[in-house]
C-alpha cells in the first residue's frame, strides 16, 4: 500500500457501498484499495441493520411472551439483563464482521487502508496527510445521526440509535423524537423491553395512510404515547429529565430523549470543494444516473450520495459506482424497491404508493385488504394489519404494494418481483399462493379488483 503505487479504483468507507465497489472492481480484474477512518464494516453492520434487527428481535420475543393472545397457554417474561443482551449483540457483529468484511474483502482481493481519507485537489487524495494515487475514486462515505439545533437541545445529552443501541442500563422512560422508519423502530424496541416511551412526530409519514393506521393503533395498544407534532424546545428538568415542548403547547416528559429526526450525509472534512466535487443543499453529494459526480475522476455510491437509506441500495450504488468509474457506465433500476420498518407488525411496501402514481402520471386503481381476512391472521389471533394494492388503471400492472403485517417484508419480495416483471393484478391471483402463509394476502388482495365478494379457504 505505498505512495508509489497508483490504485485503478480507491474507494473511501468501507460499509455496503464500499464493498460492493471493491467487489465490482475485482470482478473487473481491476486493483481496488478501501480506505475507513473508523471500524470495518460502515453502518449497517456496526449501528444499524444488524444491531437493531437484533434487539428488535429479542424485545419482541420478550413482547410476545408477555402479550401471548392464546388462552390455555400462559407465558411471562421476567426482567431485562440489558448489559447481557447487547454482549449478545456485539459478539454477533463481531463475528459478522470477519465473515462478511474481512474474509469478503480478502477472499476477493482488495486491501483496506485505516486512515482519514481527504481530497487535496481535483486529482489527489490524502490518507492521514499521506498521497494516495488512484485512477478513479468512489466516495461511500455513508451518514450519521442528524441532531437537529432546537432550542434547547445543548442543555441534554441526548441519544441517537447508534448510543442507545449501545446503553448497559434500561432508562425507566424516554422521549424518541421523530416517527421515520428508526424512530418507530426505537419506540418501539424500548417500549418492549419495559421503557415508558413516548414519540414525538409525525407517525410513518411515508407510509400509505391505511398502513400507517394500524401501526397508530399497536402503539396505542402497546402504550406507547404518539404525539404527531413537532418539538419545538427541550429542556433539561430540576431532576434532570427531559422535557420537550410541541408546536402546540404539549410538554411531555422522559428521562432520556432519542433523536431520530434523519441522518446527514458525511461530507465534512473530505476536501469536496477543493476536488470540484458538488454537494445539494443539505450537503449530500450530487451525482448523475451512473453515480457520477461534478468531478468525471470521482462518483459516489450510498447514502452520501442521497440514495434511499437501505443497504441493499447502498450495494448496488456501489456496484454501478465501481462500474462507471472503470468505464462501464451502469445504472441502478429502482422499480419495485422495497422497503421495511421492522416494527411488530412490519411495514413494508414496494414500489408506488397511490399518491406518487398519481404524480408519476397514472390513472390508478387500488384495494385495501385488511388482515381480517387473511386466514394466517385469523390463526395468528393478531388481525390488527392491512394489505394495499395499487394498480395502472389501464394496463392492470401492479405498480406498488404496502401492508402492515407480521411478515410483510418477506411478502414485499413477491412483490418487488411483480412490479418489476410487469405482472398484472390477475396473473396475482391467477397464480399459487400456498394457504395459511402471510404472502396469500397478495393473491386474496388482486382478487378484490375481480369482485369483493368474501372468499372461502382458497376458493
Ligand atoms: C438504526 C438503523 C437501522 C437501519 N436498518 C436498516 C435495515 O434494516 N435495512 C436496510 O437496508 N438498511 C438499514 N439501515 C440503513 C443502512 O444501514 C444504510 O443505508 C447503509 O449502511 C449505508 O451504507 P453506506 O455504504 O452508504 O455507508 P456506511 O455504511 O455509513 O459506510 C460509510 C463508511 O465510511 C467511513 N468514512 C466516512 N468518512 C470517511 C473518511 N473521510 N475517510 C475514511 N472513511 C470514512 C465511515 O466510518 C463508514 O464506515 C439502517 C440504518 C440505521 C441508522
Amino acid at each position: 500500500m505505498g505512495m508509489e503505487e497508483t490504485w485503478d479504483l480507491v474507494v473511501i468507507g468501507s460499509g455496503g457501498a464500499a464493498m460492493a465497489a471493491g467487489i465490482e472492481a475485482r470482478s473487473r480484474g481491476k486493483s481496488v484499495l478501501l480506505v475507513e477512518h473508523g471500524v470495518l464494516g460502515g453502518t449497517c453492520l456496526n449501528v444499524g441493520c444488524i444491531p437493531s434487527k437484533n434487539l428488535l428481535a429479542a424485545a419482541g420475543r420478550r413482547h410476545r411472551a408477555l402479550v401471548n393472545p392464546f388462552p390455555g397457554l400462559p407465558t411471562g417474561a421476567g426482567g431485562v439483563d440489558l448489559a447481557a443482551l447487547m454482549a449478545q449483540k456485539q459478539e454477533l457483529i463481531d463475528r459478522l464482521r470477519q465473515a462478511k468484511y474481512t474474509d469478503v474483502a480478502e477472499a476477493h482481493g482488495f486491501p483496506v487502508m485505516y486512515g482519514h481519507a481527504r481530497f487535496v485537489d481535483e486529482q489527489t487524495l490524502e490518507v492521514d496527510g499521506e498521497r494516495v494515487a488512484g485512477a478513479a475514486y468512489i466516495v461511500a462515505t455513508g451518514s450519521a445521526a442528524h441532531i437537529p439545533a432546537l432550542p434547547g437541545m445543548d442543555t441534554i445529552d441526548p441519544l441517537t440509535s447508534t448510543t442507545a443501541m449501545e446503553l448497559q442500563d434500561i432508562p425507566s422512560s424516554m422521549v424518541v423524537l421523530g416517527g421515520g422508519y428508526v424512530g418507530l423502530e426505537q419506540a418501539q424496541l424500548w417500549s418492549q423491553l419495559g421503557v415508558a416511551v413516548t414519540l414525538v412526530g409525525r407517525l410513518a409519514p411515508h407510509a400509505e395512510p391505511e398502513v400507517a393506521d394500524v401501526l397508530r393503533t399497536v402503539f396505542a395498544d402497546d402504550g406507547i404515547t404518539v404525539v404527531e407534532e413537532r418539538a419545538v424546545a427541550l429542556e433539561r428538568t430540576a431532576d434532570g429529565a427531559v422535557l420537550v415542548r410541541t408546536e402546540r403547547g404539549a410538554q411531555l416528559t422522559g428521562q432520556r430523549l432519542l433523536v431520530a429526526t434523519g441522518r446527514h450525509a458525511n461530507t465534512d472534512d473530505l476536501g469536496l470543494d477543493d476536488a470540484g466535487v458538488h454537494t445539494d443543499d443539505r450537503r449530500f453529494i450530487t451525482v448523475d444516473a451512473h453515480q457520477r459526480t461534478s468531478n468525471p475522476r470521482i462518483f459516489a455510491a450510498g447514502d452520501v450520495s442521497g440514495a434511499p437509506q437501505y443497504v441493499y441500495v447502498a450495494a448496488q450504488t456501489g456496484h454501478a459506482a465501481a462500474a462507471g468509474a472503470l468505464g462501464r457506465p451502469t445504472t441502478v433500476d429502482y422499480r419495485g424497491l422495497p422497503s421495511v420498518t421492522f416494527t411488530t407488525p412490519q411495514l413494508a411496501s414496494a414500489g408506488l404508493t397511490e399518491q406518487q402514481a398519481l404524480a408519476a402520471g397514472h390513472e390508478c386503481d387500488s384495494r385495501v385488504l385488511d388482515a381480517q381476512d387473511i386466514p394466517r391472521s385469523l390463526a395468528n389471533r393478531d388481525t390488527r394489519g392491512t394489505l394495499k394494492v395499487v394498480v395502472d388503471a389501464h394496463t392492470r400492472k401492479i405498480l406498488g404494494v404496502h401492508a402492515a403485517l407480521d411478515g410483510a417484508g418477506d411478502v414485499m419480495l413477491a412483490a418487488t418481483y411483480a412490479i418489476k416483471f410487469g405482472l398484472t393484478v390477475d396473473d396475482l391471483a391467477d397464480t399459487w399462493a400456498p394457504y395459511l402463509t402471510m404472502s396469500e394476502a397478495l393473491r386474496i388482495c388482486a382478487g378484490l379488483f375481480r369482485s369483493d365478494m368474501p372468499t372461502s379457504c382458497c376458493a
